[in-house]
């Protein structure tokens, strides 16, 4: 059914649209305008933190830190289960929001509101499982006891491709190990962090445990709470280098960091995959989000044998998809977030075009109004195109080409990245040694897609630090104590 302008106010005018400090919302003078891709119009305003307003915000996490640790596991974890269940109520209206600030198609907005809200399910009963250790020195007499504390106050830094699930990733197993936050979505998706603390409060959080400050001056307001000896920990999603700027600020406190950063990810399809199977995780790598995820698909890297068969496949299921506003029935390519990013892929495409690539289909940046790129599909890459070194953030797919194994594992391992890397074969052997030989935090075989809450995120390399989801997402947020009791 087809979105109404009476939905989209209802669902906008239902943000809180101050900053949340201490279990109040802030109203500020300036303002932050928020634009939806889809229409170059803005879609609201919200409040826009000064560095002291961040550092009252801070202020807030540090004066609910003690009382929040020691809060019951399971009280804490009540409070995400009851958040999990609101957003799970509202699944519609949180679709739509993140569609609207951002773009992405309305069903692969619900699918992130699914994936999202399982972050607050999966951590109110990890919150329950925090556990340490007790052994018996192997010299005999002392008793050695291990024991797991929250970290103290976090900082979270999320970036605007995944505004729910970048937010529940981090919030989640924060306040499940007993932590505090101040969050700061970007700029440009500021809403969906401020629906989802509205769920939290409504959830039973008690005041100043999540702070929420919405800025046009990341870098400014971030600077002194990083600076600020009681934070703890910060944990940040987003681009490599603003990520090592933000590795080297923490520096001066010696801060505990988890770092989610950019991608590069390979494709590998080997001669002997199930070329249908093959199709559709690319189409699924490479398409979710439009192209704008830290997990996407960045090189297709295809055996001879089967190169010319899976470009023309892909090719044709690309060419055929229907962009428009995400809000449209039928529409599977949203508009990307900004002319800033139609103008990054422009350059791409053309790029590779200029050293001697072929456009199978797509290529050309469509007119306005709203940031539309189309699905393209370019083949006769070289490693020399700027498009097989970086992160591409678009619906672009080049496909390189290799004829052994090794050349092929040489070729995706061949970036400074390494997030994720899909490989699709059928002879299990050949898998588990690819897998193996991958510098990458993560490996899909046989399909496009490895994100899921009770699976360990993370890259290696200059992708990040740190794991979230799975039952090492709570460590990030848990320091271990170790007693050495005398008997
Ligand atoms: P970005 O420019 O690095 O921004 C990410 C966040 O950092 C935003 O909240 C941004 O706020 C803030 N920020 C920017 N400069 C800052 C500074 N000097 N100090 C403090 N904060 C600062 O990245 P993006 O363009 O939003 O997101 C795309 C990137 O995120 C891609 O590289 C993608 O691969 C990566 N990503 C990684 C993962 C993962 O799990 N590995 C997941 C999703 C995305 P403002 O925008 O308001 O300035």
């Amino acid at each position: 059914m087809a979105v109404t302008d009476e939905q989209i106010s209802r669902v906008v005018g239902a943000v809180p649209k101050g900053l949340l400090i201490g279990g109040k919302w802030i109203d500020t003078d300036s303002k932050v305008a928020v634009e939806n891709p889809a229409t170059g119009k803005t879609l609201a305003e919200v409040a826009d933190a000064s560095p002291a307003q961040g550092m009252e915000a801070l202020d807030a996490a540090v004066a609910a830190s003690a009382e929040w640790a020691a809060t019951d596991p399971r009280a804490r974890g009540e409070i995400l289960r009851k958040a999990f269940e609101l957003l799970t109520e509202r699944a519609e209206d949180i679709a739509l929001l993140m569609t609207l600030e951002m773009g992405k198609p309305l069903a692969e907005a619900r699918g992130e509101v699914t994936y999202g809200s399982e972050f607050f399910r999966w951590f109110s009963e990890e919150a329950v499982r925090i556990a340490g250790r007790y052994s018996i020195a192997p010299s005999g007499g002392t008793r050695l006891l291990t024991m797991k504390q929250p970290v103290g106050p976090v900082y979270a830094i999320t970036p605007w491709n995944f505004p729910l699930a970048m937010g529940t990733r981090k919030i989640g197993p924060a306040l499940a190990a007993g932590c505090t936050v101040v969050i700061k979505p970007a700029a440009q998706t500021p809403l969906t962090t401020l629906a989802l603390a509205a769920v939290l409060i409504q959830a039973g959080l008690p005041d100043g445990v999540l702070n929420v400050i919405t800025t046009s001056q990341s870098g400014k307001v971030s600077g002194p709470i990083i600076a600020d000896p009681r934070l703890r920990k910060l944990t940040f999603t987003g681009s490599t280098s603003v990520g090592q700027k933000l590795i080297e600020q923490s520096a001066q406190q010696v801060l505990k960091v988890s770092m989610e950063l950019g991608g590069n990810a390979p494709f590998v399809v080997f001669g002997d995959a199930d070329l249908d199977k093959a199709v559709d995780g690319a189409m699924l790598a490479k398409m979710r989000n439009i192209g704008e995820a830290c997990t996407a698909a960045n090189r297709f890297i295809v055996h001879e044998s089967v190169a010319a068969e899976f470009s023309k496949r892909l090719a044709e299921r690309m060419g055929a998809m229907t962009i428009g506003p995400g809000i449209d029935d039928g529409v599977t390519v949203g508009p990307l977030v900004d002319k800033a990013a139609v103008d990054k892929v422009t350059e791409l495409v053309a790029d590779a075009v200029g050293k001697g690539a072929t456009v199978l289909t797509g290529g050309t940046a469509i007119d306005g109004p709203g940031h539309f790129y189309p699905p393209t599909v370019l083949t006769g890459i070289g490693t020399d195109a700027n498009v097989f070194r970086e992160e591409i953030f678009g619906p672009v797919a080049p496909v390189i080409t290799f004829s052994t194994d090794q050349e092929g594992i040489d070729l995706a391992n061949n970036t400074e990245y390494g997030l994720v890397a899909y490989a699709f074969t059928q002879d299990l052997a050949r898998a588990i040694t690819v897998a193996e030989k991958l510098e990458t935090g993560m490996v899909g075989i046989n399909q496009g897609i490895v994100s899921n809450p009770a699976a360990p995120f993370g890259g290696v390399k200059a992708s990040g630090l740190g794991r979230e989801g799975g039952t090492e997402g709570i460590e990030e947020y848990l320091e271990t104590k170790y007693v050495g009791i005398k008997l």
